[in-house]
This record gives C-alpha cells, sequence and structure tokens, in this order.
C-alpha cells in the first residue's frame, strides 16, 4: 500500500503523465471507458520482474506477455507492483 502512494505521489509530481489522462474522458473519443492510458505510456511501461512490455488486456489490466502477470488499472493509473499483479492462467 505505502509502495502504491509512493508511485502514485511520484506520477503526480513527474511532468511525463500524458494531460489528456487527468481529464474527465467520458466524452472524448478515443479513449474508452475502461481503458485511458495512452498508447506513448504504454510503450514506456515495462513489467518490473521481466523488463517486458506490458499490453492492455480488457481494458483492466496490463498483462506481460512473458510471466503472465496482469497488473491492475486504478483511477487510470497503471499499479506496476508485483505484489498487486495476479497471474493470467491464459
Ligand atoms: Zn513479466
Amino acid at each position: 500500500m505505502t509502495e502504491a502512494l509512493t508511485y502514485r505521489w511520484w506520477l503526480q509530481t513527474t511532468n511525463w503523465w500524458p494531460q489528456t489522462a487527468r481529464v474527465d474522458s467520458s466524452n472524448k473519443a478515443g479513449y474508452n471507458k475502461a481503458a485511458m492510458i495512452p498508447q506513448d505510456l504504454l510503450d514506456m511501461l515495462v513489467c518490473p520482474v521481466c523488463k517486458e512490455p506490458v499490453v492492455l488486456k480488457n481494458g483492466t489490466g496490463l498483462k506481460c506477455g512473458k510471466c503472465r502477470r496482469v497488473y491492475p488499472i486504478q483511477d487510470d493509473i497503471p499499479i506496476m507492483l508485483v505484489d498487486s499483479a495476479t497471474i493470467d492462467p491464459n
């Protein structure tokens, strides 16, 4: 929990989080309600275990293609913590 809060603080205090992710996107084209993670941010995110790129899964998590961990997205912020991840059997 502390790690997640620290991560969120870090996101808020760095400038790389795209502005478009902060606004209410309910009436914006290009994002659906479940997945509002911009592609350029997705391209920067990697699995903390494998250092492999992650992909959006069902708009609710980010899945590592190597170890199959799925990292949750909470309040449009991807939680890239091993302790928060679930293993996708597929
Ligand atoms: Zn992985």
